[in-house]
């Protein structure tokens, strides 16, 4: 690496960017000294993460053609910066039927969509009476029940692999929507305690502390589920407690193998909500904390920034991401509806110019998908009808296999 690059970064930054370029594993103290990064440090962070995800991965950046299905947005939680949940008096809230579910699957297949996300607000039974009768409508005593059906449905009926995003689960529904997915993910957003103090994020919020999220990630590495975590930047946390954030992760993965991409996503400040007026982190402090991402979790990790929340994404490629998540050709952002995907053949024309290749991957990671300890004998067969010899997604063409309601 350009040694010019390198004398750009004070000496307790420079020795922990060293180290990781060696291929040594940081200390918690040389990942923290990332987190004082400043002015032309930036930069130099981000040349140094490229360069490590260079040396880790083949020149190919990675998406997932999905369907988002938004299958609840009631939730029993409060966040401060949230959108898509809804109390059962609101016209928007809403409980997808086995038939919407379905239609929305079906018509992703059909425009070659390999991955169905299911996510959905947590636990709201124990909150809204009238979810309950809904579930009850639909033969369940719980939601968890009642996606762990869906999943199992979209499975069979169109072949998209399932990835559920449910929240905090126990062991019982980990694994039961281990039989019926490819990978599971829950964000750890954060490991600050603050935030669900008074006036913070989480206040309202129980499934957001951060010991019941690392428990519930943990829980997931020891059922061996491939699974999917990251942080969100910008809701309160300090630049330090960003890089313990990440060194919890680095732990659990160190502990399980199970995390098989880490995502950094970037609060956005949405009309309506408390922190409508919160500012949103800026281009340069996202990159530069996919690179400290990038150095912390090493070569091998994924690590993957959302191109819809960042009006100009192509730069995050300097800072050493080499996956963009899920892209739906279908479906809106429910999290984030004000951010429209990108335009698929756009983002390969922004990664062929950086000098890297565009290819679709599964819900599922190709190391993940080579061990079978990973995948539920079930589920093996849908998973490897989709991958090509690389374990990234075949190219099908999509035949139609179940009617969908007009
Ligand atoms: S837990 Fe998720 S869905 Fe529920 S309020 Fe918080 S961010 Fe929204």
């Amino acid at each position: 690496m350009d040694q010019g690059v390198l004398s750009a970064l004070r000496p307790p930054l420079r020795a922990p960017v060293e180290a990781a370029l060696e291929g040594r594993r940081l200390s918690a103290d040389q990942a923290l000294a990332l987190a004082d990064a400043r002015g032309a440090e930036h930069p130099a962070l981000w040349a140094a993460a490229a360069v490590l995800r260079d040396r880790g991965r083949s020149p190919v950046v990675t998406y997932s053609r999905k369907v988002f299905i938004p299958l609840t947005n009631l939730c029993r939680d409060i966040c401060s910066y949230c959108t898509f949940a809804h109390t059962d008096d609101d016209p928007r809230a809403h409980t997808m039927s086995p038939d919407e579910v379905l239609a929305v699957a079906e018509a992703g297949r059909q425009l070659g969509c390999k991955e169905a996300l299911f996510t959905l607000g947590d636990r709201p039974e124990a909150r809204f009476a009238s979810h309950k009768a809904a579930l009850r409508r639909f033969g369940h005593e719980t939601t968890q029940s009642y996606l762990a059906a869906m999943c199992a449905m979209v499975l069979e009926k169109t072949g998209l692999l399932p990835h559920p995003n449910a929240g905090i689960l126990g062991r019982r529904e980990l694994s039961e929507l281990r039989e019926v997915s490819a990978s599971q993910g829950m964000m750890l957003e954060s490991v600050s305690e603050r935030l669900c103090g008074p006036g913070g994020p989480h206040e309202h919020a129980p499934d957001k502390r951060p010991a019941t999220r690392l428990a519930m990630i943990r829980r997931a590495g020891e059922l061996r589920i491939p699974f999917t975590s990251g942080i969100l930047i910008g809701i309160g946390e300090t630049e330090r407690e960003r890089v313990e954030a990440l060194l919890a992760l680095r732990d659990l993965h160190d502990a399980h193998g199970h995390i098989q991409e880490v995502i950094v996503q970037n609060f956005r400040a949405k009309p309506n909500t408390p922190m409508a007026a919160a500012g949103e982190p800026g281009l340069v402090e996202l990159m530069t904390t996919c690179a400290i991402a990038r150095l912390v979790m090493g070569p091998a990790m994924s690590i993957q920034a959302p191109p819809n929340l960042s009006a100009d994404y192509g730069p995050l490629l300097l800072s050493g991401i080499n996956d963009w998540g899920g892209v739906s050709p279908l479906t809106p952002d429910f999290v984030n509806p004000e951010a429209p995907w990108p335009d698929i053949e756009g983002l390969r024309a922004l990664c062929a110019d950086a000098g890297y290749e565009l290819r679709e991957r599964l819900t599922i990671y190709p190391e993940y998908l080579a061990d079978d300890d990973f995948i539920d004998p079930g589920v093996r067969p849908r998973v490897r009808a989709l991958a090509d010899e690389q374990g990234l997604a075949r190219d099908v063409s999509p035949e139609p296999l179940v009617e969908v309601a007009a």
